[in-house]
């Protein structure tokens, strides 16, 4: 995994009177780190005034012991994000606060919504005073002045009107909400937290926090949450799902449950998948950490091949030591792996990966294997070859930068270097899901079918994606 590629955000919101929120919300961005690394940010609401502190940075740089003190509240959210290289800016950092006739409002988002451009001049019409670039900004504003006596109304229409990706949380001063689009794209789940309620992005944050998990927020519902308790409605509807397959092939965290499927057997599956798509005679097979050892476990069960973990990866090496120029990326990958001669020395070994993208990682591991000893290098990978950019939250570079667009699976091979290259199918990665990709996921990656009419050079003018 390299750092030139971004991953989703993170959401977190709780309501919890008499429980300190800010700390609470806190740790649950803290477990939502993987989702983004770029900058960090939690509101708070006491039900009069919203506190705010957003910083760039991880979510532990970014919060001292009196920003906490500071963010006083029984309502909090919270935010952790990465962004596109030009955007890595503060103004872009989450939540996000705007004012509309309802009063002040904090926002966090997961996603990228395609009509962002067409909500912002309208949105300018009506008087509202944007301040930065960002989809998410043109959400927020969208809420902030949908009318409606309540805000069922106001999320139905706005809702109507937002297309795209959108996993969000939502705070006033006396209200914490939670939405879903109608697609499901990013995921969103919520629990009980001593008489409280907890949403976030992925499970993991609400079981280290020790909440009990509820259930996933269904595509297109919304939670109220109030001093009258918690109320769902349906804020819109759509006739298919299209959550990210990418999610479980390797944003999510392992221990993660999306849409019912655990992210760590949806990866061992895909191993398997593949090892019976693309057997090979081999001595060892080994993942790459952290996203592939699932998957590389899969496939040696399935193959009967033993499994070894022949890299290591140095955890601390984040995005804030790597800047995003060739040669340090190079750099990047030489300091994030290290490898075990001794144990590969003179074997076939199976390298098996979550995807190629751009093709700058595999052909650096596999050099590195090379020269450990191996004695021949097969590269297995879960995603299908990515061939077109994603509109709906995942930064992946554009159609022209992806490698499997521009080449054949065998020009791929031969990039890399590797004596043997096997992509796992459309077909089987569905199958490895438990889901059909016409009505459950979005696939449009691999065969650019997508969920909803994008425009395809949405690219160049891009609004920059969360
Ligand atoms: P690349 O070097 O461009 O082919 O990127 C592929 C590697 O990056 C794989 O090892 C993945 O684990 C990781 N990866 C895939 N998608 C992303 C993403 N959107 N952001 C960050 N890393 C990614």
């Amino acid at each position: 995994m390299l750092d030139n590629l971004k991953e989703s955000c993170g959401v977190f919101g709780v309501y919890a009177p008499g429980e300190d929120v800010s700390r609470i919300t806190f740790f649950g961005i803290f477990a939502l780190q993987h989702r983004g690394q770029e900058s960090a940010g939690i509101a708070t609401a006491d039900g009069g005034k919203l506190n705010l502190h957003t910083r760039m940075g991880l979510v532990s740089q970014v919060f001292e012991e009196d920003d906490l003190e500071r963010l006083k509240g029984h309502i909090a959210i919270g935010h952790t994000r990465y962004s596109t290289t030009g955007s890595s800016r503060i103004i872009n950092a989450q939540p996000i606060l705007v004012k509309g006739p309802w009063g002040p409002m904090a926002l966090a988002h997961n996603g990228n919504i395609v009509n962002a451009m067409e909500l912002r001049a309208d949105l300018e019409r009506q008087g509202a005073e944007f301040q930065t670039t960002t989809d998410s900004e043109a959400i927020a504003w969208m809420i902030a002045f949908a009318p409606g006596k309540t805000w069922q109304e106001r999320l139905r229409y706005a809702m109507a009107r937002i297309k795209g990706a959108y996993s969000l949380t939502i705070l006033t001063p006396d209200t914490l909400i939670g939405v879903r689009d109608p697609l499901g794209v990013r995921p969103l789940c919520f629990g009980r937290l001593n008489g409280g309620w907890v949403i976030a992005s992925e499970t993991c944050a609400l079981e280290h926090l020790g909440a009990q998990v509820e259930r996933d927020v269904r595509p297109g519902e919304v939670l109220i949450i109030d001093s009258q308790g918690l109320q769902t409605f349906n804020g819109a509807t759509s006739e298919r799902r299209a959550g990210c397959v990418f999610e479980l092939i390797y944003f999510a965290r392992p221990d993660s449950r999306i849409d019912g499927n655990l992210v760590y057997q949806s990866r061992e599956t895909m191993g398997a998948r593949l090892a019976i798509e693309h057997p090979v005679e081999a001595d060892i097979v080994t993942g790459i950490p952290d996203s592939a050892v699932a998957a590389g476990l899969g496939y040696a069960r399935q193959a009967n091949i033993p499994y070894s973990q022949v890299l290591t990866k140095n955890r601390y090496v984040g995005r804030t030591f790597i800047q995003p120029d060739q040669r340090l990326r190079d750099l990047g990958v030489r300091l994030k792996f290290n490898t075990l001669p001794e144990i590969i020395k003179g074997k076939r070994v199976v390298l098996v990966d979550d995807s190629i993208v751009r093709g700058t990682t595999t052909p650096h591991i596999v050099s590195i294997l090379r020269k450990a000893g191996a004695a021949e290098v097969h590269m297995r990978v879960c995603a299908p070859p990515i061939r077109w950019s994603c509109h709906f939250g995942v930064d992946m570079a554009t159609r022209s930068e992806l490698i499997a667009a521009q080449k054949s699976v065998e020009e791929i091979r031969v990039k890399i270097g590797a004596d043997s290259l096997g992509y796992l199918s459309v077909d089987g990665l569905a199958a490895s899901v438990g889901g059909d990709d016409k009505t459950t996921f979005c696939n449009a990656c691999f065969t650019g079918r997508y969920p909803i009419p994008v425009q395809l050079e949405l690219d160049k003018f891009a609004l920059e994606t969360v």
